[in-house]
């Protein structure tokens, strides 16, 4: 007979077997499996007990924390999607995405309670507002959520008639377009790239995981499956500093950690390491951006440490792509290691060129990376038609383009999307040519990608003024910091005399492109 895939057995399978066992390090906070189960218990008939139920939308807001881990559990034990949102992002988006998932409930760390304050009368939906912290006093028109969860039961909740194509969460991912896109996952999507990740990543019992990537990120809760399900530790670092990070490394024995190239920076520089008696060698992840070449090669010959690259997106859960040194790829060869990767169990992948042709393995011809596997998403939350534009001939199109060599590693060349990473956050260009385009003295704008020595890509505008109008770069970009998240705004702006354009009127972005890469392929 066979039984549903379903997220929850990750946290129950952990808590039977290993009750004793350290199952999450926050601070001073520390649970062992069976104390992380009763948490996320009471947390799920806590939010029962306030009349929330299956399919109900459910958001978290804040850093990593064990209220976030436990959320995920909490929520999806009583069938609730959980609706994890980035804090980096300004109130105005995170008034679009609750209104547009229909948000009931708000689990919302302390520190961000005041924000979402000021974007309450906006948010007719939320009938509920939880404060995640420690202590007993939540501010006004909060509850705090120790002594809410305290009255709770903490015996398994009641059993939902959960099928695994329901729904466990969903994800805004910043994409082509000026909005964010809700990605549903299912606990089918979930379950399968949690087998993905322990096999190639070799998750297992005794793994210490260190949590820098943010949890709210696709990387990142692929992860919070995958280690609770081996039962492994979670480590939990609220603000991320290289001092702290080799703290917890020596500290907690940390064996694995997962992270955006500009972390590995920030570690590979730090000048006190020679103060750390460090007991473990971690395998680290790299994930979301390429990383230099050469700092593999430094994390690997000065530190021992061992580097995997993992390529994926929201939409798949994330897993598509792992690049480790196996008989595919030479140890030796960085720049490999650092672009390409072989498909992972259980995904299918094609390159595909425009009039969807498979294109040869002979490690030049472009084309889009395509994917099939059960980690792809159901489909856009409420948005039928851009799920059809993403997910066509039974291939999800990620909008990503690579090259197949001869042994069957995707190396990925340059994206077909509007899409700007920088520092691992994914930047919609449209976004922001649609803020500088409320500003008076902008007649026409263009945002690209432009190389960036510590964030890999730094958002570039390029805008032409209205006639008789003047305003100095600066101006426009405090105009865009007033508008827009920090991490999104330009760090330069160009005024130019026009954009270049088709005979049919169509902006040509590659040429503007052109300049600043020097003919260099982008993600190369
Ligand atoms: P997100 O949905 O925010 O995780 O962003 C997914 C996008 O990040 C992909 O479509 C790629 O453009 C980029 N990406 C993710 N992993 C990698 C990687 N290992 N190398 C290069 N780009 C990556």
């Amino acid at each position: 007979m066979q039984v549903p895939l379903l997220v929850t057995d990750f946290l129950r399978r952990s808590a039977d077997l290993y009750p004793g066992k350290t199952a999450v390090v926050d601070g001073n906070n520390r649970f062992t499996y069976a104390q992380f189960q009763r948490r996320a218990n009471r947390l799920s008939n806590a939010l029962l007990d306030l009349g929330l139920c299956k399919g109900d939308r459910i958001c978290y807001l804040g850093p990593n924390s064990h209220h976030f881990l436990e959320s995920f559990y909490g929520t999806a034990q009583i069938g609730a999607v959980l609706v994890p949102l980035n804090y980096r992002l300004v109130p105005s988006d995170h008034e679009y995405m609750l209104n547009h998932a229909g948000v009931k409930a708000v689990l919302v760390d302390w520190e961000y309670t005041a924000m979402v304050d000021t974007i309450r009368p906006s948010l007719p939906g939320v009938e509920h507002w939880i404060a995640a912290q420690e202590g007993d006093a939540a501010p006004e028109g909060w509850l705090a959520w120790e002594p809410w969860i305290a009255t709770a039961s903490d015996s398994t909740p009641p059993p939902v008639d959960l099928d695994e194509n329901d729904l466990v969460s969903i994800n805004y991912t910043s994409g082509t377009t000026a909005r964010p896109k809700g990605v549903m996952l299912t606990h089918r999507n979930c379950y399968v790239n949690a087998y993905g990740m322990i096999a190639h990543l070799r998750f297992c019992h005794d793994d210490v995981e260190l949590w820098t990537l943010p949890m709210f990120h696709c990387n990142g809760w692929g992860g919070v499956y995958a280690l609770t399900g081996m039962g492994g530790t979670h480590v939990v670092l609220r603000a991320i500093d290289a001092a702290s990070i080799y703290d917890l490394i020596e500290h907690e024995g940390v064996t694995l950690a997962c992270m955006a190239p500009t972390v590995l920076s920030a570690i590979l520089q730090y000048e006190h390491r020679d103060r750390h008696q460090l007991r473990t060698r971690p395998r680290f992840i790299v994930a979301g951006a390429p990383p230099p070449v050469a700092f593999i090669e430094r994390l690997e010959e000065e530190l021992g440490w061992e580097f995997l690259q993992i390529y994926g997106l929201t939409e798949t859960a994330p897993l598509l792509t792992v690049a480790a040194p196996d008989y595919a790829t030479d140890k030796n060869d960085y720049a490999r290691r650092s672009r390409a990767g072989v498909a992972a169990l259980g995904v299918e992948i094609v390159l595909l060129d425009d009039d969807d042709n498979q294109v040869p393995r002979d490690n030049e011809t472009v084309g889009e990376i395509c994917a099939r596997s059960n980690v792809v998403f159901k489909g856009y939350w409420e948005q039928p038609e851009e799920t059809a534009k993403a997910i066509r001939n039974g291939y999800f199109h990620t909008g990503d383009l690579g090259v197949w060599d001869s042994v069957g590693n995707v190396h990925i060349v340059d994206r077909k999307k509007d899409v700007i990473i920088s520092g691992g956050e994914n930047i919609s260009s449209p976004e922001i040519e649609d803020a500088l385009y409320r500003h008076p003295a902008v007649l026409e704008c263009a945002v690209i990608g432009v190389p960036h020595e510590k964030w890999g890509e730094t958002p570039l505008a390029l805008v032409v003024l209205r006639n008789g109008e003047s305003v100095t770069e600066q101006q426009l970009i405090d105009f865009c910091r007033d508008n827009l998240a920090h991490f999104k705004c330009p760090t330069r702006v160009e005024i130019i005399d026009e954009l270049p354009r088709t005979a049919t009127g169509k902006l040509q972005k590659f040429r503007l492109r052109e300049r600043y890469w020097s003919g260099q392929r982008r993600v190369n």
